[in-house]
Protein backbone atom coordinates (compact mmCIF):
# COMPACT_ATOMS: atom_id res chain seq x y z
CA UNK A 1 0.00 0.00 0.00
CA UNK A 2 2.80 2.11 0.82
CA UNK A 3 4.42 1.67 -2.35
CA UNK A 4 1.21 2.03 -4.02
CA UNK A 5 1.23 5.58 -2.75
CA UNK A 6 4.40 6.68 -3.56
CA UNK A 7 4.00 5.73 -7.02
CA UNK A 8 0.84 7.46 -7.02
CA UNK A 9 2.40 10.67 -5.64
CA UNK A 10 5.12 10.75 -8.08
CA UNK A 11 2.75 10.14 -11.08
CA UNK A 12 0.16 13.05 -9.83
CA UNK A 13 2.20 15.34 -7.10
CA UNK A 14 -0.31 14.24 -4.80
CA UNK A 15 1.76 14.35 -1.14
CA UNK A 16 -0.54 14.90 1.04
CA UNK A 17 -0.88 11.10 2.65
CA UNK A 18 3.18 11.07 2.91
CA UNK A 19 3.61 14.37 4.78
CA UNK A 20 1.00 13.06 7.37
CA UNK A 21 3.36 10.44 7.75
CA UNK A 22 4.24 10.03 11.71
CA UNK A 23 7.51 8.83 11.04
CA UNK A 24 8.56 12.32 9.86
CA UNK A 25 5.93 14.00 12.51
CA UNK A 26 8.18 16.00 15.33
CA UNK A 27 6.92 14.19 18.42
CA UNK A 28 5.86 17.76 20.10
CA UNK A 29 3.17 18.21 17.31
CA UNK A 30 2.33 14.58 17.78
CA UNK A 31 0.46 15.12 20.95
CA UNK A 32 -3.16 16.05 20.01
CA UNK A 33 -4.84 18.80 21.13
CA UNK A 34 -6.91 17.65 24.12
CA UNK A 35 -3.24 17.15 26.23
CA UNK A 36 -3.27 17.51 30.24
CA UNK A 37 -0.77 18.91 32.44
CA UNK A 38 0.99 15.78 34.55
CA UNK A 39 1.89 17.82 38.10
CA UNK A 40 -1.52 19.59 37.62
CA UNK A 41 -3.17 16.07 37.31
CA UNK A 42 -1.10 14.05 39.85
CA UNK A 43 -1.98 17.41 42.36
CA UNK A 44 -5.89 16.77 42.00
CA UNK A 45 -5.46 13.07 42.87
CA UNK A 46 -3.12 13.27 45.77
CA UNK A 47 0.42 12.39 43.63
CA UNK A 48 3.56 14.18 44.25
CA UNK A 49 5.77 15.01 41.26
CA UNK A 50 8.61 15.92 40.48
CA UNK A 51 11.94 15.74 38.01
CA UNK A 52 14.17 12.85 37.86
CA UNK A 53 16.94 11.70 35.25
CA UNK A 54 18.27 14.91 34.41
CA UNK A 55 15.26 16.34 32.99
CA UNK A 56 14.55 12.96 30.94
CA UNK A 57 11.73 11.92 33.45
CA UNK A 58 8.98 13.01 35.80
CA UNK A 59 7.27 10.85 38.59
CA UNK A 60 4.00 11.52 40.11
CA UNK A 61 3.87 9.43 43.33
CA UNK A 62 1.83 8.83 46.28
CA UNK A 63 2.35 6.15 49.11
CA UNK A 64 1.46 3.55 47.22
CA UNK A 65 1.48 4.07 43.32
CA UNK A 66 4.55 5.65 41.62
CA UNK A 67 4.57 6.70 37.90
CA UNK A 68 7.74 7.48 35.72
CA UNK A 69 7.40 9.29 32.50
CA UNK A 70 9.72 9.02 30.02
CA UNK A 71 10.10 12.80 28.06
CA UNK A 72 9.42 12.26 24.14
CA UNK A 73 8.46 8.72 25.03
CA UNK A 74 5.32 6.45 25.33
CA UNK A 75 7.08 4.70 27.92
CA UNK A 76 5.37 4.91 31.16
CA UNK A 77 6.70 2.92 34.38
CA UNK A 78 3.46 1.97 36.96
CA UNK A 79 5.46 0.88 39.79
CA UNK A 80 7.86 -0.95 37.69
CA UNK A 81 5.87 -2.06 34.97
CA UNK A 82 6.31 -1.08 31.84
CA UNK A 83 3.33 0.36 30.02
CA UNK A 84 3.00 1.90 26.83
CA UNK A 85 1.02 5.01 26.14
CA UNK A 86 -0.79 6.28 23.20
CA UNK A 87 0.78 9.78 22.95
CA UNK A 88 4.68 10.33 24.11
CA UNK A 89 4.72 12.56 27.08
CA UNK A 90 6.19 15.88 25.64
CA UNK A 91 8.11 18.55 27.47
CA UNK A 92 6.72 22.14 26.86
CA UNK A 93 7.66 25.55 28.77
CA UNK A 94 7.48 24.74 32.58
CA UNK A 95 4.81 21.72 31.92
CA UNK A 96 4.79 18.27 31.38
CA UNK A 97 1.85 17.06 28.59
CA UNK A 98 0.16 13.77 28.51
CA UNK A 99 -2.62 13.17 25.81
CA UNK A 100 -5.69 13.32 27.62
CA UNK A 101 -6.62 9.51 25.78
CA UNK A 102 -4.23 8.41 28.17
CA UNK A 103 -5.50 9.99 31.10
CA UNK A 104 -8.48 8.49 30.48
CA UNK A 105 -7.67 5.05 29.03
CA UNK A 106 -4.83 4.11 31.31
CA UNK A 107 -3.39 6.55 34.37
CA UNK A 108 -7.01 7.01 35.53
CA UNK A 109 -7.62 3.36 35.79
CA UNK A 110 -4.67 2.11 37.06
CA UNK A 111 -5.31 4.44 39.56
CA UNK A 112 -8.78 3.75 40.85
CA UNK A 113 -9.52 0.41 38.80
CA UNK A 114 -12.97 -0.78 38.33
CA UNK A 115 -14.88 -2.32 41.07
CA UNK A 116 -16.73 -5.31 40.50
CA UNK A 117 -20.48 -5.66 41.83
CA UNK A 118 -20.52 -7.80 44.68
CA UNK A 119 -22.98 -10.40 43.45
CA UNK A 120 -20.47 -11.09 40.42
CA UNK A 121 -17.80 -12.56 41.26
CA UNK A 122 -14.74 -13.97 38.98
CA UNK A 123 -15.24 -17.85 39.00
CA UNK A 124 -14.96 -19.03 35.07
CA UNK A 125 -11.66 -17.93 33.25
CA UNK A 126 -11.32 -18.82 29.75
CA UNK A 127 -8.04 -19.81 28.34
CA UNK A 128 -7.19 -19.93 24.76
CA UNK A 129 -4.26 -21.78 23.82
CA UNK A 130 -2.94 -19.57 20.35
CA UNK A 131 -3.15 -21.20 17.37
CA UNK A 132 -3.63 -25.44 16.86
CA UNK A 133 -4.60 -27.85 14.04
CA UNK A 134 -3.88 -26.36 10.74
CA UNK A 135 -2.58 -23.69 11.91
CA UNK A 136 1.04 -23.99 13.93
CA UNK A 137 1.69 -20.20 14.55
CA UNK A 138 5.46 -19.58 14.95
CA UNK A 139 7.62 -21.93 13.86
CA UNK A 140 11.49 -21.93 15.38
CA UNK A 141 12.96 -24.95 13.77
CA UNK A 142 10.80 -28.02 13.64
CA UNK A 143 9.03 -26.50 16.97
CA UNK A 144 5.86 -25.41 16.72
CA UNK A 145 4.47 -22.44 18.65
CA UNK A 146 0.81 -24.10 18.68
CA UNK A 147 2.44 -27.33 20.82
CA UNK A 148 3.73 -25.20 23.23
CA UNK A 149 0.81 -22.55 24.18
CA UNK A 150 -1.38 -25.64 24.66
CA UNK A 151 1.03 -27.06 27.15
CA UNK A 152 0.82 -23.90 28.78
CA UNK A 153 -2.97 -23.52 28.95
CA UNK A 154 -2.93 -26.78 30.98
CA UNK A 155 -0.42 -25.39 33.45
CA UNK A 156 -2.76 -22.51 33.73
CA UNK A 157 -5.85 -24.81 33.82
CA UNK A 158 -4.04 -26.29 36.91
CA UNK A 159 -3.20 -23.49 38.71
CA UNK A 160 -5.74 -21.41 38.29
CA UNK A 161 -8.38 -24.87 39.83
CA UNK A 162 -5.67 -25.29 42.37
CA UNK A 163 -6.93 -21.30 43.20
CA UNK A 164 -10.61 -22.46 43.24
CA UNK A 165 -11.40 -21.10 39.89
CA UNK A 166 -13.24 -22.72 36.82
CA UNK A 167 -11.42 -22.94 33.81
CA UNK A 168 -12.57 -23.01 29.96
CA UNK A 169 -10.47 -24.56 27.85
CA UNK A 170 -11.05 -23.07 24.59
CA UNK A 171 -9.44 -25.75 22.33
CA UNK A 172 -8.65 -29.21 24.18
CA UNK A 173 -6.02 -30.91 21.77
CA UNK A 174 -4.35 -30.14 18.29
CA UNK A 175 -7.52 -28.97 16.77
CA UNK A 176 -8.22 -25.90 14.66
CA UNK A 177 -10.85 -23.37 16.19
CA UNK A 178 -11.58 -20.13 14.23
CA UNK A 179 -10.44 -16.62 15.92
CA UNK A 180 -14.17 -15.57 16.16
CA UNK A 181 -15.56 -18.58 17.59
CA UNK A 182 -12.50 -18.70 20.58
CA UNK A 183 -14.44 -15.67 21.62
CA UNK A 184 -17.99 -16.61 21.02
CA UNK A 185 -17.09 -19.63 23.19
CA UNK A 186 -16.53 -17.77 25.97
CA UNK A 187 -19.25 -15.46 25.59
CA UNK A 188 -21.81 -18.47 25.57
CA UNK A 189 -20.44 -19.67 28.32
CA UNK A 190 -20.39 -16.53 30.09
CA UNK A 191 -16.75 -16.32 31.58
CA UNK A 192 -15.76 -13.79 33.42
CA UNK A 193 -11.84 -12.99 32.27
CA UNK A 194 -10.35 -14.16 28.98
CA UNK A 195 -6.30 -14.98 28.68
CA UNK A 196 -5.29 -15.95 25.76
CA UNK A 197 -2.00 -17.86 25.91
CA UNK A 198 1.14 -17.44 22.36
CA UNK A 199 4.61 -17.06 22.37
CA UNK A 200 6.86 -14.62 20.00
CA UNK A 201 9.11 -15.18 17.14
CA UNK A 202 11.51 -12.76 15.44
CA UNK A 203 13.19 -14.02 12.31
CA UNK A 204 16.54 -13.90 11.09
CA UNK A 205 19.84 -14.30 12.91
CA UNK A 206 20.35 -10.71 14.21
CA UNK A 207 17.55 -10.36 15.54
CA UNK A 208 18.09 -13.35 18.23
CA UNK A 209 18.83 -11.48 21.21
CA UNK A 210 15.09 -9.86 20.85
CA UNK A 211 13.39 -11.44 24.17
CA UNK A 212 10.94 -10.66 26.54
CA UNK A 213 7.17 -10.66 27.38
CA UNK A 214 4.53 -8.74 26.04
CA UNK A 215 1.09 -8.38 27.51
CA UNK A 216 -1.51 -7.22 25.11
CA UNK A 217 -5.37 -5.42 25.61
CA UNK A 218 -7.47 -4.21 23.36
CA UNK A 219 -6.53 -0.36 21.54
CA UNK A 220 -9.17 2.13 22.75
CA UNK A 221 -11.06 2.95 19.75
CA UNK A 222 -9.31 6.35 17.82
CA UNK A 223 -6.19 5.57 19.02
CA UNK A 224 -2.57 3.75 17.80
CA UNK A 225 -2.01 0.45 18.52
CA UNK A 226 1.34 -0.05 20.09
CA UNK A 227 3.22 -1.94 17.16
CA UNK A 228 1.14 0.98 14.56
CA UNK A 229 3.76 3.72 14.42
CA UNK A 230 1.09 6.40 16.16
CA UNK A 231 -1.35 5.86 13.19
CA UNK A 232 -3.90 6.51 15.68
CA UNK A 233 -7.86 5.55 14.06
CA UNK A 234 -9.69 2.06 14.41
CA UNK A 235 -13.61 2.14 15.41
CA UNK A 236 -15.05 1.12 18.93
CA UNK A 237 -15.30 -2.43 18.89
CA UNK A 238 -17.82 -4.64 21.65
CA UNK A 239 -14.07 -5.33 23.59
CA UNK A 240 -14.01 -1.72 24.32
CA UNK A 241 -16.91 -1.74 27.22
CA UNK A 242 -13.94 -3.06 28.96
CA UNK A 243 -11.47 -0.53 28.29
CA UNK A 244 -10.94 -0.02 32.14
CA UNK A 245 -10.56 -3.40 33.47
CA UNK A 246 -8.78 -4.34 30.43
CA UNK A 247 -5.49 -2.34 31.64
CA UNK A 248 -5.61 -3.17 35.06
CA UNK A 249 -5.80 -7.10 34.16
CA UNK A 250 -2.74 -6.54 31.48
CA UNK A 251 -1.12 -4.81 34.29
CA UNK A 252 -1.71 -7.23 36.84
CA UNK A 253 -0.62 -9.90 34.41
CA UNK A 254 2.37 -8.50 33.16
CA UNK A 255 3.58 -7.14 36.40
CA UNK A 256 3.21 -10.78 37.96
CA UNK A 257 4.90 -12.64 35.17
CA UNK A 258 8.38 -9.90 34.93
CA UNK A 259 8.06 -10.54 39.21
CA UNK A 260 8.00 -14.14 38.84
CA UNK A 261 10.11 -15.44 35.82
CA UNK A 262 13.16 -14.65 33.85
CA UNK A 263 11.52 -12.75 30.73
CA UNK A 264 12.77 -9.20 30.10
CA UNK A 265 9.92 -6.90 30.53
CA UNK A 266 8.88 -5.48 26.90
CA UNK A 267 5.80 -4.00 28.28
CA UNK A 268 2.03 -3.65 28.63
CA UNK A 269 1.13 -3.23 24.84
CA UNK A 270 -2.42 -2.59 22.85
CA UNK A 271 -3.42 -4.25 19.91
CA UNK A 272 -7.22 -4.90 18.32
CA UNK A 273 -6.29 -8.50 17.93
CA UNK A 274 -9.56 -10.27 16.45
CA UNK A 275 -10.63 -12.43 19.59
CA UNK A 276 -9.69 -9.31 22.03
CA UNK A 277 -12.47 -7.39 19.62
CA UNK A 278 -15.24 -9.72 20.28
CA UNK A 279 -15.19 -10.51 23.89
CA UNK A 280 -18.18 -10.15 26.26
CA UNK A 281 -15.54 -9.79 29.10
CA UNK A 282 -12.29 -8.29 30.24
CA UNK A 283 -9.48 -10.02 28.40
CA UNK A 284 -5.92 -10.20 27.43
CA UNK A 285 -3.35 -11.77 25.07
CA UNK A 286 -0.15 -13.05 26.34
CA UNK A 287 3.30 -13.32 24.50
CA UNK A 288 5.56 -15.43 27.05
CA UNK A 289 8.70 -14.59 25.74
CA UNK A 290 10.59 -15.24 22.36
CA UNK A 291 10.51 -18.99 20.78
CA UNK A 292 14.02 -17.43 18.67
CA UNK A 293 15.71 -16.27 21.92
CA UNK A 294 18.06 -18.57 23.15
CA UNK A 295 17.26 -17.50 26.96
CA UNK A 296 13.30 -17.72 26.53
CA UNK A 297 13.19 -20.23 24.47
CA UNK A 298 14.87 -22.54 27.17
CA UNK A 299 12.17 -21.74 29.45
CA UNK A 300 9.43 -22.17 26.73
CA UNK A 301 10.66 -25.21 25.69
CA UNK A 302 10.96 -26.54 29.05
CA UNK A 303 8.24 -27.78 32.15
CA UNK A 304 9.62 -26.41 34.73
CA UNK A 305 10.08 -23.10 32.64
CA UNK A 306 6.16 -23.42 31.74
CA UNK A 307 5.10 -23.81 35.40
CA UNK A 308 6.91 -20.71 36.39
CA UNK A 309 4.89 -18.62 33.72
CA UNK A 310 1.78 -20.46 34.24
CA UNK A 311 2.08 -19.93 38.48
CA UNK A 312 2.75 -16.08 37.68
CA UNK A 313 0.08 -15.73 35.13
CA UNK A 314 -2.14 -16.98 37.68
CA UNK A 315 -0.41 -14.91 40.44
CA UNK A 316 -1.78 -11.75 38.04
CA UNK A 317 -5.24 -13.00 37.29
CA UNK A 318 -5.54 -13.20 41.24
CA UNK A 319 -4.34 -9.91 41.78
CA UNK A 320 -6.90 -8.30 39.29
CA UNK A 321 -9.79 -10.56 40.98
CA UNK A 322 -8.94 -9.40 44.66
CA UNK A 323 -8.44 -5.85 43.12
CA UNK A 324 -11.78 -5.53 41.47
CA UNK A 325 -13.50 -7.55 44.20
CA UNK A 326 -12.29 -5.39 46.94
CA UNK A 327 -15.57 -4.05 48.76
CA UNK A 328 -19.00 -3.38 47.03
CA UNK A 329 -19.59 -1.87 43.98
CA UNK A 330 -20.41 1.98 43.30
ZN1 LIG B 1 0.76 -16.83 18.40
Amino acid sequence: MRHLLLLLALITGWSAPLAAAPAHRPVAASLPSQRVDLARWGAEHGLAGHTASHGDEFQLANRSTQFSFKIDSTKLSADGTEIRLAYPVVHAGEHYWISQRDVESTLGPLLSPPKRPAARPIRLVAVNAGHGGKDPGNLDGRRLEKSYTILLAGEVRRALERAGLRVLMIRQGDTFVDLDERAAAANRAKADLYVSLHFNCMPGESVREVRGVETYCLTPAGLSSTNDNGNHGGSWQPGNRFDRDNIVLARQIHHAVVDGTDLDDRGVRRARFKELTLLDMPGVLLEGGYMTNPGDSRNIYSPEGRTKLARSIVDGILAYKRLVERGTAE
